[in-house]
């Protein structure tokens, strides 16, 4: 049996979700340990819990060590099932990251699913909607599994309640590597303020704070609300759409945060991102890789390589046999290659 030590590099709950994804479309079982073991709240929080569940339900595993708080978990997949699927992880918990963890095996099923998520659907720390959505499926799309997902509400910490919905087809027969050189021209950029039961202000104030420091058009600033939410929220999304790829970068809003603050987090990744003239982003980077590794590999230009991109190389690597390498091409321009063997 695979043993994973759940506070190696980055320690957080990716090490769980890329374990559950990888076990499941392996068939090997294995068993975790200290499991977010260096977090303010170690072990399975509501959200890893429903990830578990939901990995569980799509590939018929026997799981022992499920229950909240447990740090240490042992499951053994039976055979993918495609369906339709309901996982809600019942606080604001991230539902996009319950969609990480179960979105490899939908990808390899053996007909299509189409799975409803409750929870968060922007969190700090995770891929809000709209990554998924305009940035991580159209790739995944070009290496051959068709996806598309369907927001029926955002959901916000603390209240949740968000909801959306996926369809998965799997792969085809053709596995497609993904060659990500270069990002190509800008072709269209804007910027969206979600805003779902707060007044408008605090949308146009994190407008304005970016306008000042990228010299935009202005019909590429909005608003955006959506009340269907069940309690208050705001993200603030600069979105870079280049020939071969778009990128979403994403500040939270939060009660304890100011709007100028929100809008900054966004900028300095959005900054960072055009100034390296690279394809993909950080968060991008990290959660490409098992994809490609399950595809036909593949390569791309990125920043710096982050912890999750390094953790998850190394949790990749225990499972499967791929090549991954990342070698350093100039000043902040990094390559990636996934070659699966
Ligand atoms: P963890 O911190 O281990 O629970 O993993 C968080 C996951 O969310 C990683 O795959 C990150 O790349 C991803 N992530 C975090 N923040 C963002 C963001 N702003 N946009 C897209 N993905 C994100």
């Amino acid at each position: 049996m695979i043993v994973i030590d759940g506070s190696r590099g980055e320690g957080g709950g990716q090490i769980l979700r890329s374990s559950l994804a990888l076990s499941m479309v392996t068939g090997k079982p294995f068993r975790i340990e200290k499991i977010r073991a260096g977090r303010k709240t170690p072990g399975l929080l509501r959200q890893h819990l429903t990830s578990v569940r939901a990995a569980a339900a799509v590939s018929g595993a026997t799981v022992t060590g499920d229950e909240l708080g447990s740090q240490r978990l042992e499951f053994t997949p039976g055979a993918i099932k495609a369906g339709a699927y309901h996982f809600a992880v019942g606080t604001a918990g991230s539902a996009m990251l319950v969609f990480q963890t179960v979105f490899p095996a939908l990808m390899l099923a053996d007909g299509p699913s189409e799975a409803t998520f409750e929870g968060g659907t922007h969190n700090p720390m995770a891929p809000p909607f709209e990554f998924l959505e305009r940035t991580f499926l159209p790739l995944v799309a070009r290496i051959g599994a068709k996806a598309s997902v369907e927001l029926t509400r955002p959901g916000f910490f603390p209240a949740g309640g968000g909801s959306f919905t996926a369809r998965v087809e799997p792969f085809g027969k053709r596995k497609k590597p993904l060659e990500l050189d270069e990002r190509g021209k800008i072709q269209h950029r804007n910027v969206t303020a979600l805003i779902s039961h707060l007044p408008d202000a605090v949308g146009k104030r994190e407008l304005e704070t970016v306008a000042k420091k990228l010299s935009w058009a202005e019909e590429d600033f909005r608003i955006r609300r959506d009340d269907r939410s069940v309690g208050p929220g705001n993200a603030l999304m600069i979105e870079v759409g280049s020939e071969n790829v778009t990128e979403v970068f994403t500040g939270f809003g939060d009660r304890n945060v100011r709007s100028e603050a929100v809008a900054e987090a966004a900028l300095a990744e959005a900054k960072a991102y055009l100034a390296a003239e690279v394809a993909v982003g950080e968060h991008l980077a990290d959660q490409l890789l098992i994809p490609m590794a399950l595809g036909a590999g593949g390569r791309f230009t990125t920043l710096p390589p982050s912890r999750h991109t390094e953790t998850n190389i190394e949790t990749i690597r225990t499972f499967l046999d791929v090549d991954i390498q990342c070698e350093k091409v100039e000043g902040r321009v990094w390559r990636v290659t996934v070659t699966p063997r």
